[in-house]
């Protein structure tokens, strides 16, 4: 008999997902309530979807308090499509972008920029593999370019923006995809928000753009606009409502579950306490003795993406073995940093960090 019991699952992406959440879409799968038939069979173009769609967006815009001015989009490809779409819709001829580098993410999309258009690369800690945030006065931003590009949580190296630096009248456009929703947000002070929903907001397949009015409506003013492929043009989903083309539906379906459950545990306030904890929880156990080092630099660890070393790689071996043998899922670290990284997203329950925290305890007492 195959197991049902769910372990802790620390998957950087796609990662883990509320219970509440998969438990209302395995009720509901047979037949949605009042429609007798699946989410996966309906048209996106039916009643029933649109009222799917449409209560997503109006939760994302309660939760966040997204104004009118400003676009949700739910498009494919992946948050890595949106690293040569933004420069495709924003970055004209004659202009040029600045780009933040402070991890593994946001160097791949400076390298699909550079495709597109000209990039001043404004910031890159690479000599001492991403482990903290520029200082206000080492970031080289430039006065006019067509806007900044900072990826405000870096899931790879576990470096995290806790607030965003004043870039003065600079449009902004932030990669938010491992931590979209789990904190309040100041939507104005973004041009443009993108995030893969598969970290933090849910199942693999759409990814959310967040885009001001305006931009979209400058870009399409442009002559070249008019060459680029249609679903690569905002302006192309933004009449349309995403449905351009057909959606992946039963991704947007459980993202709409999950803002649902957002709403009811007390909105972005509420997670963002909850997330708070559960990250001071597991750094207090990294900084205890030594035994474990955190990789980031203390004032820039994320809260999401929580990575550290332990005293050498045949140590690290056996946590990641043990760890899973314990019911601890997926813990080994990428490659590029070494080590552990425990994703504890918003819908990561709290009782996994505790019960993460008695594993390092235990396993430093035998091995340190
Ligand atoms: C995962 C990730 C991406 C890539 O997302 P895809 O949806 O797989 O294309 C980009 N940026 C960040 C910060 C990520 O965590």
């Amino acid at each position: 008999m195959v197991t049902t019991t769910r372990v802790f699952n620390f998957a950087a992406g796609p990662a883990v997902l509320p219970l509440p959440v998969l438990e209302e879409a395995q009720r509901d799968l047979v037949a949605l309530p009042g429609v007798g038939m699946s989410v996966l069979e309906i048209s996106h173009r039916s009643k029933a979807f649109e009222a799917i769609i449409g209560e997503c967006e109006a939760n994302m815009r309660k939760l966040a308090g997204i104004p009118d001015n400003y676009h949700v989009l739910f498009l494919q490809g992946g948050a890595t499509t949106q690293f040569s779409m933004v420069p495709m819709n924003l970055l004209p001829a004659g202009s040029w972008a600045d780009y933040i580098v402070t991890g593994a993410w946001s160097s791949k999309a400076v390298k699909e920029a550079k495709k597109v258009g000209a990039v001043n690369v404004a910031f890159d800690n690479k000599a001492e593999n991403y482990l903290r945030i520029p200082k206000k006065e080492e970031l080289k931003l430039t006065p006019g370019a067509a806007y900044v590009h900072i990826t405000t949580n870096e899931t790879i190296h576990g470096v995290e923006f806790h607030q965003l630096p004043d870039f003065g009248d600079a449009t902004v456009v932030a990669d938010t995809s491992s931590h979209m929703f789990s904190r309040p947000i100041d939507v104005t002070k973004y041009g443009l928000i993108y995030a893969g929903a598969q970290k933090n907001i849910g199942p693999a397949g759409a990814t959310i753009v967040i885009v001001r009015d305006d931009l979209v409506k400058k870009a399409a003013e442009r002559p070249s606009y008019a060459n680029l492929p249609v679903m690569l043009q905002y302006g192309t989903h933004v009449p349309e409502k995403s449905l351009y083309n057909t959606p992946p539906c039963f991704t947007i379906y459980t993202i709409g579950l999950v803002m649902k459950w957002l709403v009811a545990i007390g909105g972005l306030e509420a997670i963002d306490k909850i997330n708070g904890r559960k990250a001071g929880k597991l750094y207090a156990e990294i900084d205890r003795t030594g035994f474990y080092r955190g990789h980031a630099a203390k004032d820039c660890r994320s809260r999401m993406n929580v990575t550290f070393r332990l005293p050498n790689e045949e140590l690290e071996a056996k946590f990641v073995k043990e760890s899973k043998a314990a019911g601890l899922d997926g813990l080994k670290g990428h490659r590029s940093v070494g080590g552990l990284r425990a994703s504890i997203y918003n819908a990561f329950p709290e009782e996994g960090v505790d019960v993460l925290v008695s594993f390092m305890q235990a396993f430093e007492k035998k091995n340190g």
